[in-house]
């Protein structure tokens, strides 16, 4: 059990992924993608993580696209549902909220982030925001990361791999994930998982100590 002083110990560290996690990055993809290629493809039609085969793109094509357009695509709206109020409501309940993502650092891209976050009102700070988490599991190892929200396979996969208690963002590319870890489906679903977590950290303690 973490102690973080008195008056502190139903504290939780959060990590929060961005793409797929608070934002429907699929859905802000196709809208640049149509444009770019001029083609008129559904987001409910790509199934994959990656849009390649939607658009009938070579891996090598794809990413070479991605790189092209990926800050337009992220700077574009579209966060997912009640992701900002269910995150600022954790932050005025005395949790730390960590945004960690895989994005490059590249100072065109850290802007087009930290902006995106301050304009929808996620709780940013300046100070927790990591970028070119690669290997997420051993990231969150390092900053004592309590529970995550991820949505793509292979950072689930690191974050299992470094026993970080993960939650999985549903998403079509991610329902074969094979290993059992808890699912939301709406960021609502994150108030009674965070409540449990910390019930089972104080060894059953009643929701009286609040
Ligand atoms: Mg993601």
């Amino acid at each position: 059990m973490k102690e973080y002083g008195i008056g502190r110990r139903n504290v939780m560290r959060i990590g929060v992924d961005i793409d797929g996690t608070i934002k429907d990055t699929h859905r802000a993809a196709v809208e640049v993608y149509n444009k770019e290629l001029n083609r008129s493809v559904r987001v409910e039609d790509v199934t994959d993580f990656y849009l390649d085969q939607a658009y009938g793109l070579t891996p090598r094509e794809g990413r070479k696209l991605w790189r092209k357009l990926e800050d337009q695509i992220y700077s574009l709206g579209i966060p997912l549902n009640h992701s900002v109020e269910v995150l600022n409501e954790l932050v005025r309940m005395g949790h730390e909220i960590y945004f960690i993502t895989a994005r490059p650092g590249m100072r065109k891209i850290v802007d087009v982030t930290k902006e995106w976050l301050k304009k929808h009102g996620f709780p940013y700070n300046g100070d927790n925001l990591i970028m070119n988490a690669q290997d997420k599991g051993k990231v969150a190892k390092e900053i004592g990361i309590e529970l995550f929200f991820e949505d793509a396979p292979n950072h689930l996969l690191t974050l299992l791999q470094n026993r970080i208690p993960t939650i999985i963002v549903d998403a079509v590319y991610n329902r074969d994930f094979p290993h059992p870890l808890r699912r939301i489906h709406d960021w609502r679903e994150v108030y009674e998982i965070v409540d449990a977590k910390k019930q089972e950290s104080h060894g059953n303690h009643s929701h009286s100590n609040k």
